[in-house]
Formats: structure tokens, C-alpha cells, sequence
């Protein structure tokens, strides 16, 4: 027996590569705040952290739902009404080859789901770089390497299709599109939309479209859907109460499947296997999918109100700052400036965070360009609060940088 007997559990090496920069800044703020400071927190895309909060009719149907009993499990892909209320929202939509609509925990689960029913070991998937974390660790998880493609800062954001186009592979099975993105807050036009789809069609490969954000525009433009303008190729739509409808700790996401019926029969299946063996997503929450998608949208009119003037006022500090620079976001909340600075984004975070207490996420987290320095901002906080933060980062970066 060795000397010394190591009781340590050690967890799967699979987990290795299994990061999530946006939380895993979580432990540093904790101890500043122990130290008595407070913590302007531009980290984290959660609305009810700041003065936005859940439609009180989608509370109403929840709390209707738990009365009346509905504290039971929820049939696997969802209950009746809420699938009925997502098809009528993928119609309004203009997804016309609905073949599938499942509901999960949160758009988290329909990703985890919709990739490991798809992957085998060898397979790839086209990921964006900067890429909302999410994806990576998924496919960590999975033992999936990474195949990421560039999305051009020069040209606002938008997918680099040169750069899609070489990354396809003979193991290429899908690609993904965060539209609008997280973290730079990017829109796609039709005419990107209509390219993805054409080099998905030409190449069999399965979009994950994530429209997570596609009530939360910021200039006068909708967001499309490519679903819609693709309705012949293999499309998952992902949707959820946790952006549009500020729910996000109901954990209530979906997933619209459209395209070919007989291509698409096999894999629906084999996403019915996954979504049997976790039994089922929230059951309650369930019931404000229909009172979301089919009753008042009026909240949306006010946070997009305020959504931008935040915006604004962001992309106002970042092009007036010594060292930063930023692609104005048109959805989301999310901006994602570029930093002229001579060490790694991370140490900036990490020092803004000890010596400002002001909380962002590093760009190397969501991957960047090498040679580039990015930060994400969450421009939820109010203006107040946005025009101290960003006074601390001006003032952090005249002293670190002299
Ligand atoms: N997809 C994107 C692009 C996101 O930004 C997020 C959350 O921030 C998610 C998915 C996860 O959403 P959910 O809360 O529904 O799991």
C-alpha cells in the first residue's frame, strides 16, 4: 500500500475542457464582496437581476397551474397546450415544415439533447467563435472536438462564409446560429440567413438556429427566421421564456423541428429517446407558454425602450474611450467591445474586478480572433448604475495603461 492513500474523488477527464467563463468568474466576485465591496455585475444576461420583471399573466398561469393540481410529471415532450401555442408561434413565424416541438429545462437542455442525439465520436459541429459558452461545453461533455467558425468583426459581426465554407468537413453534421447573438448582439439579414441555408442544403448538415433573443431588437428591423426561409432543410429552432419573456428561473426552453419529414424522421426519434429518460421539463412553468406566446406582449414595448437607450449610452462610452471600440449590437443585450491593450483580456477582467469592482466577462471565454482583446457587457443595469461602471472601466484603463 503507497505511504500516503489519496481519498480524493476525481472527476471524468471528459470534463476537462468543460468551461463556462461567464460563471466561473462567480468565485473571484465572491471574494471581493467579502470584502465589503459592492459589485456592479455587467456579467450575467439575467433581466430580473435589474428592474425588468416576469409579466405578471404568465405568473397568474403558473400559479393557476400549481392550484389546480398540475404538480405532477408533464408528459415527456411537453403538455398539450404549450406544444399547441409553440406551433402557432413557429407559424407566425413563417416556419411552414414543422415536423416536431418539444419543451425542455430551459433552451440549456434542448441543446444538450439536440447534440447528443446527433453526434457520434469522429462527427463535428460548426460552432461560431465568439460562441455563447454553452455550445462548447456541451460538446466538451460529449468528447466532441471543437470546429469553429469566425464571425467577422469588420463586417458587424456577421459569419464569415469563406471561413464556413473550408471548416465543413466530410464529419460535419450541423452548424449552429446564434441569432441574435450572444455576446456581440449581432443580427443576421436575409441574405446571410439565405447563404447559411444554402451551404447547409449543399453540405446535408443540420442548423441549430438559437432565436432565443428574437423579440429583443434594437433598431427598426425584425428578426428573421431561417427556418423559415429554408423550409426544405434540417432546422431546430430554439425558443424560451427565459429572454423574451424574463423567466429565465423557470427553466422552460423548446425546440421547433422543421424540414423534411422522412430526413428528419430518425433523428426525431432519436431525440424522443433523450426526452423519455429525463422524464420531463418543469411541469407548472409549462402553463405560461401559452400565456406568454398568446396573450399580452406589451412588457416587450418597454424593456426594448429601455434596452436601447442602454445600448446607446454603451455604444456612446466604447467609441468615446481611449483603447476601446465596439460594433453597435441591434438585439440582445449584450455588447462585446474591443480592448487595445497589451496583456490578455482575462488579466484585465480579473484586475477590473479586484481593483474596480466592476464584474465583465473576459472575450477569451467566448473566443476571439488571436492577437484580440474583447469584453462582454451585459447592458441591462440601469443608466445609472451603467454610467458609474463604465466611469470605473474608463478610469481602470487611463491608470493601467498610461
Ligand atoms: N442560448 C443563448 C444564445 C443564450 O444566451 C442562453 C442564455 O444566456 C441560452 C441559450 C440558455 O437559455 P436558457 O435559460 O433557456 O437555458
Amino acid at each position: 500500500m503507497p505511504a500516503t492513500t489519496s481519498r480524493e474523488i476525481i472527476p471524468a477527464s471528459r470534463l476537462d475542457n468543460v468551461r463556462y467563463a461567464i460563471r466561473d468568474l462567480a468565485c473571484i466576485a465572491d471574494e471581493v464582496a467579502k470584502k465589503g465591496h459592492k459589485i456592479l455585475p455587467l456579467n450575467i444576461g439575467d433581466p430580473l437581476n435589474f428592474d425588468f420583471a416576469t409579466p405578471p399573466h404568465l405568473i397568474e398561469a403558473v400559479y393557476q397551474a400549481m392550484k389546480d393540481g398540475k404538480n405532477g410529471y408533464a408528459p415527456s415532450p411537453g403538455i398539450k397546450p404549450a406544444l399547441d401555442a409553440i406551433r402557432a408561434e413557429a407559424a407566425r413565424k413563417g416556419i411552414t415544415t414543422v415536423q416536431d416541438a418539444f419543451i425542455t429545462s430551459g433552451v440549456s437542455e434542448t441543446v444538450d439533447i439536440c447534440l447528443t442525439a446527433l453526434l457520434n465520436p469522429g462527427d463535428n459541429l460548426l460552432t461560431p467563435s465568439p460562441d455563447y459558452p454553452l455550445y462548447s461545453a456541451v460538446l466538451a461533455k460529449l468528447g466532441i472536438e471543437l470546429n469553429t467558425y469566425t464571425l467577422n468583426e469588420d463586417d458587424g459581426w456577421q459569419p464569415d462564409l469563406i471561413d464556413v465554407h473550408k471548416k465543413i468537413t466530410p464529419r460535419t453534421r450541423g452548424i449552429v446560429l446564434i441569432n441574435p447573438n450572444n455576446p456581440t448582439g449581432a443580427v443576421c439579414s436575409r441574405r446571410m440567413l439565405e447563404a447559411i441555408a444554402e451551404l447547409a442544403r449543399r453540405n446535408n448538415l443540420v442548423i441549430f438556429a438559437d432565436e432565443i433573443y428574437d423579440k429583443l431588437i434594437l433598431d427598426d428591423d425584425k428578426c428573421l427566421s431561417l427556418a423559415a426561409l429554408a423550409p426544405d432543410v434540417p432546422v431546430i429552432t430554439f425558443g424560451g421564456l427565459s429572454k423574451n419573456y424574463l423567466a429565465p428561473g423557470w427553466r422552460i426552453g423548446w425546440g421547433i423541428v422543421s424540414g423534411e419529414a422522412a430526413a428528419l424522421k430518425p433523428y426525431i426519434e432519436g431525440i424522443h429517446r433523450l426526452l423519455r429518460s429525463r422524464l420531463c421539463a418543469n411541469h407548472p412553468e409549462q402553463y405560461a407558454i401559452p400565456a406568454a406566446l398568446e396573450g399580452p406582449q406589451d412588457h416587450l414595448v418597454e424593456v426594448n425602450a429601455k434596452l436601447r437607450a442602454r445600448c446607446d449610452l454603451t455604444v456612446k462610452w466604447c467609441n468615446s474611450t481611449p483603447r476601446v471600440s465596439c460594433v453597435a449590437p441591434r438585439g440582445a443585450f449584450y455588447a462585446y467591445p474591443r480592448l487595445d491593450i497589451p496583456e490578455g483580456d482575462d488579466v484585465f477582467v480579473k484586475e477590473l474586478l479586484v481593483k474596480k469592482h466592476v464584474l465583465v466577462v473576459h472575450g477569451s471565454g467566448f473566443g476571439q480572433k488571436p492577437g484580440t482583446h474583447h469584453f462582454r457587457i451585459v447592458f441591462l443595469p440601469d443608466e445609472q448604475t451603467l454610467t458609474t461602471a463604465y466611469a470605473n472601466i474608463a478610469d481602470f484603463i487611463k491608470t493601467r495603461y498610461k
